[in-house]
């Protein structure tokens, strides 16, 4: 079964983000659980909590269904050490949160080394932050998002991922969020299918679908192997269409969310029914 939708708005409360799914006919969604341009948010309340719930419940998402990503401000490999107190604290919050809301993923970038530290060693550091949280949470899975690499942010090659894998000490609760604009400003070639199963063979040699938690599915502005993260409607950018086709028919992308983040919302019940389409079409 594919779970496909978008990233929505959880203005005016997190049970509104599901009606907003609800209503593009979406079969999965994402949200932030709080200002994610802040560092500080009040708890969920007990009614908050309750109203998300009976939401979810009424227009039928799982957990499964649902991708909630972190903070931006969040960098798990910080290099100083107050700052990067600071991301784990918050990152341990986002974690609560989403156990709070009865949910099971929590999406999040891995975090930048700002040109003070080497990438081994940054990348040793976001592991050692994800044990710290998953020694403190239970239920939930750290979902690391692959990025377009711009500026100092680690993550936009497969091997990034699993170095900080190799790390985790739990790796039941950890895994990976694969989004296509960042994949191919990375530098993986998504245009053909020959691109596609090429970039996905990599992809299981270095990472494995075992870790697939999650997919963004967004078209690129910027170009193959630029390190720029500019997304794009589907089949509006460099990418192209095909890849998405594509992933609808493969099994190996089945029963994860997989979520649009693409720049037009008012396309997005569109795209969603595109998507829905291309499982079957020829
Ligand atoms: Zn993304
Ligand atoms: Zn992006």
């Amino acid at each position: 079964m594919k779970y496909i939708g978008a990233h929505v708005s959880a203005s005016g409360g997190v049970d509104q983000a599901v009606i907003r799914a609800h209503e593009l006919e979406a079969t999965a969604f994402a949200l932030f659980t709080k200002n994610q341009r802040q560092w500080k948010a009040a708890p969920l309340s007990a009614q908050t909590i309750d109203a998300f719930k009976s939401a979810c419940a009424r227009y039928n998402y799982s957990s499964a269904q649902i991708l909630p990503h972190d903070s931006f401000l969040i960098n798990l490999g910080h290099p100083e050490a107050e700052a990067l107190e600071k991301s784990r604290a918050a990152f341990l919050d986002e974690m609560q949160r989403a156990d709070q809301l009865g949910l099971t993923l929590l999406n999040f970038h891995p975090g930048s080394h700002l040109q003070q530290l080497d990438e081994e060693t940054c990348l040793k550091r976001i592991a050692e932050s994800i044990n710290i949280t998953l020694d403190k949470t239970q239920n939930v899975v750290a979902v690391i998002e692959n990025t377009a690499g711009q500026g100092s942010n680690l993550g936009y090659r497969f091997e990034h991922l699993a170095t900080i894998i190799a790390h985790v000490e739990d790796k039941s609760r950890v895994g990976v969020c694969i989004d296509t604009c960042h994949t191919f400003a990375g530098g993986y070639d998504l245009r053909t299918e020959a691109d596609c199963v090429a970039t996905f063979a990599e992809f299981e040699r270095v990472v494995g679908f075992n870790y697939l938690r999650g997919m963004h599915l967004n078209d690129a502005k910027s170009a193959l192997g630029s390190r720029v993260d500019r997304h794009h409607s589907l089949g509006e950018g460099n990418i192209g269409k095909t890849v998405f086709s594509w992933l609808m028919k493969d099994a190996r992308f089945d029963n994860i969310p997989l979520i649009l983040e693409t720049i037009n919302p008012d396309i997005w019940k569109d795209e969603i029914a595109w998507l829905k389409s291309e499982q079957h079409a020829g």
